[in-house]
């Protein structure tokens, strides 16, 4: 690891301003993803802005009814929450089936939003990776493409967004408020991470120096009806091959509302909403499930190693909501 320095500002606002003075500096949460990229060498700050100081380590009433999750906040905290578990527990089964118990109470919401492609490529740093180095390539595209996206890749970058959470709360509709030299603004979480193009490099829609403060949750009509759906390698300590964030509105068996979004298809959480279009005032059924799961796919298409994706989306689509169906077992 390069030799780095490490600022400890007291407030947002000193934050933000270290991180525009000193040179190429990134904010440190739990360090669970970035101190990792330093070791392997793929990113390497000069100056790191710890943000533990900061006040914004709490879960709190946000408006219209919602609920407020501050960015230093750990994902083991946000998950065990009782509003979070009453009212969200989609994004607390999210958050309990990713990573481990000791990162989960290390990492941050904030951090858990910006961690990084789990491209294996992008870790190598002997290989071509558009994402780490502009311009070199992609070694993914006719390499061992396992874990790669099915939608919205492009021929520079065929990496996946990696987090549990994030998928949650794009289905959620939650709501990121940032705040950066030029003020605070608020940015959906759908349209917070980008799709590859032809910059690859650019994870999110963040500008340069802004800090995370919160993530907002609107008021839910979810909770009665939801599940999060998981399909990876081992049952607990892997990274989604495919996930779905699936949940409904219902009146008697009819279907008012809903949400779809995948995990491990696309360089961002996917929402799905031609398949929430598709289920709107329909009965709930397997085969409308299983119709719902194809549509998902409809544009998309495999590099070879995850051809399997292709059927497994729409299968899983299927199984999450049927599972959310059945409603919360708790
Ligand atoms: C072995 C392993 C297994 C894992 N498995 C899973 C899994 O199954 N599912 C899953 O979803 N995740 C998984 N993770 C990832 C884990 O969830 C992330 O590493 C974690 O959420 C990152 O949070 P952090 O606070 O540690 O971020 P850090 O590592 O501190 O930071 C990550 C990035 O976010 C930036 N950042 C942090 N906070 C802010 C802020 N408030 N404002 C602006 N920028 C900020 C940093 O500059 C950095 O670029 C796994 C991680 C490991 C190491
Ligand atoms: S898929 Fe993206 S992250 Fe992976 S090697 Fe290609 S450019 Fe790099």
């Amino acid at each position: 690891m390069k030799p780095f320095s490490l600022t400890q500002p007291k407030d947002a606002d000193a934050a933000i301003q270290a991180h525009a003075k000193l040179p190429d500096a990134q904010f440190i949460g739990g360090g669970t993803n970035l101190l990792d990229l330093m070791k392997y060498g793929v990113m390497e700050p000069k100056s790191l802005v710890d943000l533990q100081d900061l006040s914004f380590h709490e879960i709190g009433p946000g408006s219209d009814g919602g609920l407020r999750l501050g960015a230093g906040v750990t994902n083991a905290e946000t998950a065990e929450h009782p509003k979070v578990k009453k009212d969200y527990p989609l994004l607390s089964q999210a958050i309990l089936s990713g990573a481990s118990p000791q990162l989960r109470n290390m990492a941050t919401n904030g951090g858990n939003l910006l961690q990084r492609t789990r491209c294996y490529y992008f870790y190598d740093c002997a290989t071509a990776c558009n994402k780490r180095r502009p311009g070199s390539g992609c070694a993914a595209l006719k390499g061992f493409n396992r874990i790669h996206a099915i939608l919205g890749a492009s021929e520079h970058c065929i990496a996946t967004h990696p987090s549990d959470m994030c998928v949650a709360l794009v289905a959620l509709d939650a709501v990121v408020k940032v705040r950066g030299p030029e003020g605070e603004r608020e940015i959906a979480v759908e349209e917070f991470h980008r799709l590859p193009g032809e910059n690859p490099e650019k994870d999110t829609v963040l500008k340069e120096s802004e800090l995370i403060l919160s993530i907002e949750l609107p008021s839910s009509n979810f909770s009665k009806h939801s599940h999060y759906l998981k399909v990876r390698d081992r049952e607990s300590y892997a990274f989604a091959l495919v996930s779905v964030a699936a949940a409904l509105q219902l009146s008697g068996g009819r279907i008012v509302d809903s949400r779809v979004a995948l995990g491990g298809v696309a360089h961002k959480p996917w929402r799905a909403r031609a398949a929430e279009d598709f289920l709107k005032n329909k009965e709930c059924d397997r085969d409308l499930f299983l119709e719902a799961g194809k549509l998902v796919v409809k544009d998309a298409r495999g590099y070879g190693h995850n051809d399997f994706k292709l059927e497994l989306a729409p299968r899983a689509v299927a199984e999450a909501l049927l599972q959310a169906w059945k409603g919360q077992e708790s």
